[in-house]
């Protein structure tokens, strides 16, 4: 091992040209280059000086690091932690949007105005071409969402890949400015039930993250969404994950005319509880087509008091969130983020729907591998 070179070091001190041997020991330890003195002397004269540069240090590291904290003095549930959120992207003017785009507290002026209505919209011949044009766009957006996901990419950056995926496509991401949410599409990881805002954290080897896409196109909501694993999960992560998708797949094969939209919940909360899992109370199904979030409510667990009775041309999503522990969930302070408040799993599937003569038709459907999710594509 050669002898570190130190001769040509100068001391740090201003107008002090004197070869230097001492380093600081502070510098030492906080990984600083440099900072090498003379002598105590002039160690101790440069000193209020000096002792700045730890401090920008530390500022720097906690920037870069895991201790950054939006919400100081916020108790988390888990393990998650909020990181930096970059800025809201454009969308060009070409590109048609709903009415919360331009608007500046992002409401949804055409969704307000039916609020409280349990009245279900029978879409035309017309109007289902429609949205099964804007749920193909969605499955498409959501596909290229899924090959980007691995080990050390941020959620930002599928974000990124989202948007532009959409706008190639002459679609407007639904989620963007909606009652102000500032990305374009939502990743929830671990312990987050939905509406995870994407971020500057890079996804770790065990996590599982759902991607929920929405597409705005030609006056129509597509919207989807799937729960990926990320490098190697654990064996309940696993079966997490495939419960959660086998209930949304239950509570599908149950949509005909004439059923109770307040009968699904029994299917999924049967099949979840089973397995040992709970099934999330506080975010619904709900009906989409012209507007984002409409009548009906779907709601996921049992004994619900939904309102409303299927029929052909009904177009809706089912989107169960099912948890590890507890079904309760509690909220960021970013307002979006929504939580398992054991800070346990949580894993969510999601399907946009319209309803048949006879049945059912999955307007999001994964068109390769018979339709069957992206994580079971290595199982
Ligand atoms: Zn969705
Ligand atoms: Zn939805």
């Amino acid at each position: 091992m050669a002898e570190t070179t130190i001769a040509a070091r100068v001391c740090e001190t201003p107008g002090c040209d004197k070869a230097a041997k001492l380093q600081c020991p502070t510098c030492i330890k906080l990984m600083i280059q440099g900072s090498f003195f003379c002598s105590q002397e002039c160690f101790k004269g440069f000193w209020t000086e000096h002792k700045k540069v730890h401090k920008k240090a530390k500022q720097d590291a906690d920037i870069n690091n895991d201790s950054y904290n939006p919400w100081p003095g916020f108790k988390y549930t888990g393990q998650l932690r909020g990181y930096p959120v970059s800025s809201k992207r454009s969308v060009p003017d070409h590109i048609a949007r709903p009415d919360y785009a331009e608007h500046h507290e992002g409401v949804p002026l055409t969704e307000r105005q039916m609020r409280g209505s349990t009245n279900i919209k029978i879409l035309s011949e017309e109007e289902q071409e429609g949205l099964r044009v804007a749920c193909k766009l969605g499955r498409e957006v959501l596909d290229i969402a899924a090959d980007t996901i691995d080990i050390g990419v941020t959620t930002e950056e599928i974000d990124r890949i989202v948007h532009e995926a959409c706008i190639d496509r002459e679609c407007y991401p639904s989620p963007l400015n909606y009652y102000c949410f500032p990305k374009s599409c939502c990743t929830s990881v671990n312990e987050v039930i939905c509406h995870g805002i994407p971020d500057a954290r890079p996804l770790e080897n065990g996590d599982i993250v759902n991607v929920d896409i929405t597409t705005f196109h030609g006056g129509f909501h597509g919207d989807l969404n799937e729960t990926f694993f990320v490098g190697e999960v654990s064996d309940n992560a696993k079966k997490l994950v495939k419960t959660t998708h086998e209930c949304l797949s239950q509570a599908i094969a149950e949509v005909k005319p004439g059923v109770r939209y307040r009968d699904i919940g029994n299917v999924i909360q049967k099949h979840a509880q089973a397995n040992g899992f709970s099934v999330v109370r506080s975010y619904c199904g709900h009906g989409i087509h012209q507007l984002f979030h409409t009548a009906p409510s779907v709601p996921h667990y049992s004994k619900n008091k939904a309102i409303g009775v299927m029929k052909p041309g009904h177009s809706f999503t089912i989107e169960p969130m099912i948890s590890e522990g507890t079904w309760r969930d509690e909220m960021w302070p970013d307002n979006w983020t929504a939580v398992t408040q054991d800070g346990r799993l949580s894993a969510q599937f999601e399907h946009t729907l319209l309803v048949t003569d006879t049945g059912v038709d999955v307007l999001t459907q994964r068109r390769e591998n018979n339709g069957q999710p992206h994580f079971m594509d290595n199982m």
